[in-house]
């Protein structure tokens, strides 16, 4: 079965979308898999086709951009109407990304700036007085999407690596693998001899889907459910796990176990970059209010949920970049990115330049210190931060070892250094965008 799609731009460079048609070839195998319902980047819809379809008709909808025009905002709530999924595609939609940077200004200060005091400007207009009234009202403030419509899932990266958005759309167009067998369960052919339950190990195989060649249990590792829930369980095994995860205070290694079934069972994103709104799993790592199913799943959460031991893994830049590894944790100077050619092999950080990495969500593999450029951030805040850039100016003065003067003398755009994308959606920029 196809799955219906609609991509929408609101306010963007358009870099995302253009992303996805630097797929090419790659995006063989997935085309065929989606009905297109809408996207005029690429053929001739207009926006009474996206509103001309039935509400929820859309299975999935991709929003790149940020909300800057009344259409925007418009535009944005109508794909809400349309798509069941809707998924924050690019850092514009998701933290407001380099456009955020304009919160710093008035409306009106932006635009007697740009049709009037620009450098480039030969006839100034005031876009207050004189503006064509058939114009889009351009609204307060860069408003971040997720504060006017629900958003199911978040896709950073400015544009996200191409790599991400065919694991995005790779999750949402999921098969069932074809040997999976929903009538039997893992155990129905397990030789484990006791069985892992037996031997105190959390093992899931009795509420899987039969049809793993892999069989772990065979090789004293628990199942932790990559098939998906079973219609036919090992009633008396699956009611002795369950015994098992309410009585448990679960360690390290439990909470592992666990929170892969979790994310296996349900079918949730494991590829770095694209998240879920709902995930339970970050729920629980911010103690988030959450309901806990009847089933199994639920128990699972709920031993996790009150394990001392369990850590949301989230990594960072810094955990994909080579020079990591080298990394002193110590900044004597500072630098600025055109002041001289950087060692190849050494953290920036050590070297004085300003390297976003700490801060910022893994998912691009450290694409830019891989090619001997700093981490800009543009895959948004790592897990759990609120605020990138107050986070990227605390981590940073607690490595550096430099006097105030220099710390003036080379940051000379603060705002635009530790909040390039992440400004709109910031604790310091809640005032003006708190319009839900
Ligand atoms: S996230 Fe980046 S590439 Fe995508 S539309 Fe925004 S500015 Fe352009
Ligand atoms: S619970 Fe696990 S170890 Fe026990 S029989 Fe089932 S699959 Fe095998
Ligand atoms: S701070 Fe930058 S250079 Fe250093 S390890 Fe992190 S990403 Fe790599
Ligand atoms: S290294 Fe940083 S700036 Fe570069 S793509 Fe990754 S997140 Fe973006």
């Amino acid at each position: 079965m196809t799955v219906n799609v609609a991509f929408y731009q609101c306010s963007s460079c358009w870099g995302c979308h253009q992303s996805l048609l630097n797929l090419h070839l790659g995006l063989l195998p997935v085309l065929p898999e989606l009905n297109i319902k809408y996207w005029p980047a690429v053929l001739d819809y207009k926006f009474s086709d996206l509103e001309g379809y039935e509400d929820g008709s859309i299975d999935v909808g991709f929003i790149e951009g940020m909300l800057r025009t009344e259409h925007d905002v418009h535009g944005a709530k109508v794909m809400r109407k349309k798509c069941k999924l809707l998924i924050a595609y690019g850092t514009c939609a998701c933290y407001g990304s380099v456009k955020g940077l304009a919160n710093q200004w008035s409306r009106e200060e932006l635009l007697q700036r740009k049709f009037q005091e620009a450098e480039s400007v030969e006839e100034p207009l005031n876009m207050v007085t004189d503006r064509d009234p058939e114009l889009t009202e351009i609204t307060e403030s860069v408003v971040n999407l997720d504060k006017v419509v629900d958003i199911d899932a978040y896709l950073p990266g400015c544009p996200p690596k191409k790599e991400n958005i065919l694991g995005a759309v790779a999750f949402l167009i999921k098969k069932s693998p074809e040997n999976m067998n929903k009538s039997s369960n893992v155990c129905a052919t397990c030789k484990a001899d006791p069985c892992l339950l037996e031997q105190g190990k959390l093992c899931f195989g009795n509420v899987t889907a039969a049809g793993c060649d892999l069989m772990c249990p065979n090789s004293g590792d628990p199942c932790v459910g990559c098939f998906g829930p079973t219609n036919n369980q090992d009633e008396g095994k699956a009611a002795k796990l369950r015994q098992m995860l309410e009585g448990l205070t679960a360690s390290q290694e439990q909470a592992n176990v666990i929170s892969s079934f979790v994310i296996l069972y349900n079918g949730l994103p494991v590829q770095g970059s694209l998240y879920l709104a709902a995930d339970p799993l970050r729920k629980i790592a911010l103690d988030a209010p959450m309901e806990y199913s009847d089933d199994i799943s639920g128990a699972a959460l709920k031993a996790l949920a009150k394990s001392p031991n369990y850590t949301f893994m989230n990594g960072n830049v810094c955990s994909t970049c080579d020079r990591n590894a080298n990394m002193t944790k110590t900044m004597t100077k500072i630098k600025r990115v055109h002041e001289g050619l950087p060692d190849t092999e050494e953290c920036f950080l050590n070297q004085g330049y300003l390297c976003m990495g700490p801060v910022t969500q893994a998912g691009c593999g450290g694409i830019c210190p891989t090619s001997n450029s700093v981490c800009s951030g543009c895959y948004g805040p790592v897990f759990g931060i609120t605020d990138q850039g107050a986070r990227a100016i605390s981590t940073m003065a607690s490595m550096a070892d430099v006097d105030i003067s220099e710390v003036e003398d080379k940051i000379l755009d603060p705002v635009g250094l530790f909040y390039r994308y992440s400004l709109a959606v910031a604790e310091i920029n809640k005032k003006v965008n708190d319009t839900k």
